[in-house]
C-alpha cells in the first residue's frame, strides 16, 4: 500500500489522517496515512527516513513548512511565490514541493460558501506564514481590491512589495489596523495568529459592507473573538477555516493520487464531529 503522512510539531491534534483515509475509502485508492511527530532539529532527516521506507508524499504543518520549500528540489508556482512548502511529492525526479493552502482557501470561499471573489473588496489581515501562502490565489480570483493588513505594518509593506513584482499591477495595498479606518470590504479572512491567544485584531468599526463574509483561518474554537467582533460590527456571515483544511488536503490528494474527492460529506462528518453533534 502507497504510504502518506503528515508531519509537525506537535501533531496529535491533526486531522488530516482522518481527513485522507475518508479521501481515500470514498475514492476506492489503497493508501495508508499516518501522522508523524518531527523533531525540531531534525525534519529533514525524518522526512528521508519516511520516504526511503516507501513513502509516496507528505503534508507538512506548523513549524515545518519553511524548511519543506528548502527541502524540495522543484517547486510549484504557487509554493514559489508563498516561499513555503505544505505538500511534498516524492517521485523519481527527486522531492517536488507544492502549497495547497491558498488554493484551499479560495475553493472553499467560491465553491462551499459560494462567495464569489471576482470583483470584491477582499481584507487579508496578518502578514505571517498563512497570508504569505494565500494571496497568489486570492489575487488570481481577481478581486477588485486586495488590501493587507498587519499589526506590525513594516511586514505587510514588504510582503506586498514583494507580490506587486510577481504579480505586476494587481490592485494590492498594505496598511495597519487603525488606517482602515472609513473603509468598507465585502470579504474580510483572518490569518493572524490573534484567535489562537484568543485575542482578536483590533479593527476599527463599519468595515463590514452590506452582505459582507467575515472568515477566520483559525478552526475548532467556535466562536473566536475576531468572529464575535465581525458580527458585533454587522458582517452579515461568518465561518472558521475548517472548510479551507479541508480543500488544502483534497488538493493534496489530488496531486498525490490524481483524483478529486468530494469534499463535501468530509467536512459535514469533521463538523459534526468537532462540534459533538
Ligand atoms: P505566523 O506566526 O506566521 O503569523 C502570525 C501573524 O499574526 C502575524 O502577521 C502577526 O502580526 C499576527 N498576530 C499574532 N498575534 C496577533 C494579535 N494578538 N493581534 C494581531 N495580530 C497578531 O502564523 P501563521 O501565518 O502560520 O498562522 C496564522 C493563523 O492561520 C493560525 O491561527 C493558523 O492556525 C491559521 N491557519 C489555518 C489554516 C487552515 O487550513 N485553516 C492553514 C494555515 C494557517 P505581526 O507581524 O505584527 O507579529
Amino acid at each position: 500500500m502507497d504510504r502518506y503522512a503528515v508531519i509537525g510539531n506537535p501533531i496529535s491534534h491533526s486531522k488530516s489522517p482522518a481527513i485522507h483515509a475518508a479521501f481515500a475509502a470514498q475514492t476506492g485508492q489503497s493508501l495508508t496515512y499516518e501522522a508523524l511527530l518531527g523533531p525540531l532539529d531534525a525534519f529533514a532527516a525524518t522526512v528521508a527516513q519516511f520516504r526511503a521506507a516507501g513513502g509516496r508524499g507528505m503534508n507538512v504543518t506548523v513549524p515545518f513548512k519553511l524548511e519543506a520549500f528548502a527541502l524540495a528540489r522543484r517547486h510549484s508556482p504557487r509554493a514559489q511565490a508563498a516561499g513555503a512548502v505544505n505538500t511534498l511529492v516524492f517521485d523519481a525526479d527527486g522531492i517536488f514541493g507544492d502549497n495547497t493552502d491558498g488554493a484551499g482557501l479560495v475553493r472553499d470561499l467560491t465553491h462551499n460558501l459560494d462567495c464569489p471573489l471576482a470583483a470584491r473588496r477582499i481584507l487579508l489581515l496578518g502578514a505571517g506564514g498563512a497570508a504569505r501562502g494565500v494571496l497568489l490565489p486570492l489575487l488570481a480570483a481577481r478581486p477588485a481590491r486586495l488590501t493587507l493588513a498587519n499589526r506590525t505594518v513594516a511586514r505587510a509593506e514588504a510582503l506586498v512589495a514583494d507580490f506587486a513584482q510577481r504579480a505586476g499591477d494587481a490592485p494590492l495595498d498594505a496598511c495597519g489596523f487603525a488606517d482602515l479606518a472609513g473603509r468598507q470590504f465585502d470579504v474580510v479572512i483572518n490569518a493572524t495568529a490573534a484567535s489562537l491567544a484568543d485575542e482578536a485584531p483590533p479593527l476599527p468599526p463599519g468595515l463590514y459592507a452590506p452582505g459582507a463574509l467575515a472568515y477566520d483561518m483559525m478552526y475548532g474554537r467556535g466562536d473566536t473573538p475576531f468572529l464575535a467582533a465581525a458580527r458585533a460590527d454587522g458582517a452579515a456571515r461568518l465561518t472558521d477555516g475548517l472548510g479551507m483544511l479541508v480543500e488544502q488536503a483534497a488538493e493534496s490528494f489530488l496531486l498525490w493520487r490524481g483524483v478529486r474527492p468530494d469534499t463535501t460529506p468530509v467536512l459535514a462528518d469533521l463538523r459534526r464531529q468537532i462540534e459533538g453533534r
